[in-house]
């Protein structure tokens, strides 16, 4: 699946996810008082869901991210492939760990630099209270959500995924690759639209919430 329509995909999949869950809060349309931090935590959260929805592709230079990072990306496609580690829950696991890290890092850095003072900085590490808050954690949350859906939106495509990385057996829905999409054809466009619009009736009607 190309980038734009793994943005939109994702972007769809994480509304879905995000009602089922409230893992970005309660819904901006939902009754109560939309704030401006509760605004601040959507952008967050549907920012970081559409860079996850792109990260798998880090593995494919040819890609929307892969275009922006070049090097690293001809490097990454050099040494592992286009559709191996990266698209895999291995893959997920292990850029979910240094995501973390990284922004754990980040959180002691800046209480360290006294910039945070809340004590909160050395707590559950996802809840960077102070900086962010709880935008970091929300953005942790986003970004593997939109990681996961990557991986689903490329199992419907005829190539399917390798998700038990390092065994090479790829997965797809339908499983049979007949019955699946090539990537880039018309049956991508029609199959990302129809999801929209289902998920933006769903909105409308309240089944789903932002
Ligand atoms: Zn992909």
């Amino acid at each position: 699946m190309r980038g734009p329509s793994h943005v939109v995909f994702g972007l769809a999949g994480a509304v879905v996810i995000a009602s089922a869950t409230h893992v970005a809060g309660p819904s901006l349309f939902g009754g109560a008082p939309a704030t401006i931090d509760l605004l601040a935590e959507k952008v967050i959260f549907y920012g970081f869901a559409a860079l996850g929805a792109l990260t798998p592709d880090i593995d494919n230079a040819r890609s929307t991210l892969g275009q922006k990072l070049g090097p690293i990306s001809r490097g990454i496609q050099h040494l592992a492939g286009h559709r191996t580690f990266f698209h895999s829950l291995v893959g997920l696991g292990v850029v979910g760990a240094i995501v973390w890290a990284a922004q754990y890092a980040l959180g002691l850095a800046l209480f360290h630099f006294g910039l945070i003072n809340t004590g909160e900085a050395l707590g559950s590490g996802i809840n960077l209270a102070g900086f962010l808050a709880p935008g970091v954690g929300i953005a942790f949350a986003g970004l593997l959500i939109g990681y996961f859906l990557h991986l689903v939106a490329d199992s419907l495509t005829e190539g399917g995924v390798p998700w038990l990385w390092p065994s090479r057996v790829r997965y797809g829905f339908p499983p049979s690759r007949h019955l699946r999409f090539k990537t880039g054809t018309v049956w991508e466009l029609i199959i990302v639209v129809a999801i929209s619009v289902a998920v933006i009736v769903g909105i409308v009607f309240g089944r789903l919430g932002v």
